[in-house]
């Protein structure tokens, strides 16, 4: 039995071979690229045939209780894996793949979210700027109107202060034309 084990442990496990589910021993494929099936088929030995009449035995010992009804559900269980066996490994494979390409696609719209997150996060700076940029050319355009109304009151402060210059002139001393009034 030790050695038995050990055998086992040094038979590499891959998906090219497996136990055999009645008797244990490694079941390698029939061709070279299929599944190893459910039981040993070299040898002239039939696993399955012996499983199968196993569990006519166990049927037929009509035993009640629960040992008996765990027996009968294993029987009827085993009987059922053997049927679905193959199409079982391909849906296992199917899953796999599956699954592989869930997670691809969970990834690439992963990577879309946070491209779309960035480019909304792009456009609400650019709103920022381009507010700020208004803001700004509002402040430049009030201050223009200030100083434009600066140089208007000073021009006509000017010409206020030169018509008075003027007007004190003429009164100081007649000038060459002011004498004929
Ligand atoms: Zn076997």
């Amino acid at each position: 039995m030790v050695i038995d084990l050990a055998a086992r442990d040094e038979t590499p496990v891959d998906r090219r071979s497996r136990p055999c589910a009645y008797c244990g021993e490694t079941v390698h494929p029939r061709k070279p690229t299929g599944r190893p099936p459910r039981y040993c088929w070299t040898d002239g030995k039939d696993c399955q045939a012996r499983a199968k009449a196993d569990r006519s035995a166990a049927r037929a010992a009509g035993v009640t209780g629960g040992l008996a009804a765990v027996r009968e559900a294993a029987a009827h269980l085993g009987e059922q894996l053997d049927d679905v066996w193959e199409p079982l490994q391909d849906l296992v494979d199917t899953v796999g793949e599956s699954r592989a390409q869930l997670a691809a696609l969970r990834e690439q719209l992963i990577a879309r979210a946070e491209e779309a997150e960035a480019a909304a996060e792009t456009a609400v700076r650019d709103r920022q700027q381009a507010l700020e940029a208004a803001e700004q050319a509002e402040r430049a355009r009030d201050e223009a109107l200030r100083q434009a109304g600066e140089a208007r009151t000073e021009r006509t402060a000017a010409l206020r202060a030169r018509d008075e210059a003027e007007a004190a002139g003429r009164r100081a001393g007649p000038g060459p034309h002011a004498g004929g009034t």
